[in-house]
């Protein structure tokens, strides 16, 4: 790729932030992509003019709809090196997390795209995103299925689309919640990509990527086809139980010979309903995976569980485990609740039978005619002190249980905070 031939003459960069007017983009919770694109952009350009050489254009400076192929032509009239389209994400059940980059999927655009998108997309991973990873989309014409890349493509300008992150998702969240000062990163973060990829150096900044090891990519021969295929592997085994916190350590093993495995999901109901997706272990951010892993979830006491554990590729095709049936896992707080009723219950019974003997006692030494007046004196002194007693230790007993209860519920209601 001869990038050094622009050295001599400017570097023409157009961004496009995505949507605007009444085109919003995807919105959730009071987030908006067009006006989240926007900023990004702003801030992208006004990073990138930081360095020498380089002239930067937005398609659109204010919050106005711009036809996609009204984007491109802007972008081929100025003589564009380089479209850069930004995007926020979203997905239909607003689980889905992370970042990608959309690219051409022939030719020399294809390789530019691909080029450009692994230093964005390492960008994005030291910041902390998640790779969705670099990919193609097609139409049902076998053409790019994004406006902005097939026209670009028409136009002569290479391009790239970049999902930033989605907006709609937790995961995703800390990364634009605080506002303004977060997007206007990711726009220095996409300047400093595309800066990388065109070597710029800025006195300004003092930086300078005119060395900068741009990842090389072959000219495909044809179209760079994406995944239509699910993951073909996805295998669940439970290797542990640990009976006291219900925590279930399982080994999965999934893939996809086409792609890479992106997400995994549980569900404890056999696939009727899903707990959110987690990240798959990827040594390579982008375009491999591990071919197992391993994790532990917390399974709820006293339910049986229909295990089953989902693999999906980066294309988001789904592939379900095997079921695994796992037994009610019986409540330990509850266990400890009914022993200590039971032996409550077993003591309360047992001090009622000793009033009941000492009750009969009375009666038959007490009811009786005494043939010795002396001796009935000593017997009866005896008896009534062997009551007392016997009356003390029945409210010791008393007292020790409502004490041991007492103690027993204070811990119990200490534990549940
Ligand atoms: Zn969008």
């Amino acid at each position: 790729m001869p990038i050094q031939v622009y050295a001599d003459q400017p570097i023409v960069i157009v961004i496009d932030p995505g949507h605007g007017g009444e085109n919003l983009g995807a919105e959730y919770d009071g987030y908006t992509e067009k006006d989240m694109t926007l900023i990004v952009a702003k801030a992208m350009k006004e990073e990138l003019e930081k360095y020498n050489n380089v002239i930067v254009y937005l398609t659109h400076e204010t919050d106005q709809d711009m036809s996609i192929k009204d984007r491109a032509a802007f972008a081929g009239e100025r003589n564009a090196d380089f479209l850069f389209c930004l995007h926020f994400n979203s997905s239909v059940e607003h689980n889905l997390f992370g970042a990608e980059v959309w690219v051409p999927a022939s030719g020399e655009y294809y390789a530019k795209g691909y080029s450009f998108a692994q230093i964005q997309m390492r960008e994005f991973t030291d910041f902390g995103l998640y790779s969705r990873g670099i990919k193609t989309r097609l139409n049902d014409k076998d053409e790019n299925y994004y406006g902005i890349l097939r026209y670009c493509t028409g136009e002569g300008v290479p391009a790239a689309l970049i999902e930033h992150c989605h907006l709609d998702q937790e995961k995703d969240k800390k990364f634009y919640q605080q506002g303004e000062e977060q997007l206007i990163a990711f726009g220095r973060m996409d300047a400093t990509a595309a800066a990388k990829y065109f070597g710029l150096k800025s006195d300004i900044l003092g930086v300078d990527y005119r060395d900068f090891p741009v990842p090389q990519t072959e000219i495909p021969e044809g179209i760079v086809r994406p995944d239509k295929t699910e993951p073909e592997l996805c295998r669940i085994e439970v290797t542990q139980v640990n009976e006291d916190t219900g925590e279930v350590t399982v080994q999965m093993e999934a893939e996809d010979a086409d792609s890479y495995i992106l997400y995994y999901r549980c569900s404890l109901d056999g696939g009727d309903t899903y707990l959110l997706p987690e990240e798959w272990p990827r040594p390579d951010a982008w375009n491999e995976s591990a071919p197992s892993c391993s994790f532990t979830i917390k399974v709820p006491f006293d339910e049986k569980i229909a295990l089953l554990a989902s693999a999906s590729n980066g294309f988001d095709k789904w592939t379900d485990s095997n079921i695994i049936e796992l037994d009610a896992i019986p409540d330990p707080q509850r266990l400890k609740e009914e022993a200590f009723q039971r032996a409550q219950q077993e003591a309360e019974e047992e001090a009622q039978k000793l009033l009941e003997q000492m009750q009969n006692y009375n009666q038959i030494h007490f009811d009786e005619e005494a043939p010795n007046k002396g001796a009935e004196d000593a017997d009866s002194n005896l008896i009534q002190v062997t009551v007392i007693i016997g009356g003390l230790i029945l409210c010791m007993i008393f007292i020790s249980f409502f004490m041991a209860r007492a103690i027993f519920l204070l811990v119990k209601g200490n534990k549940k905070r």
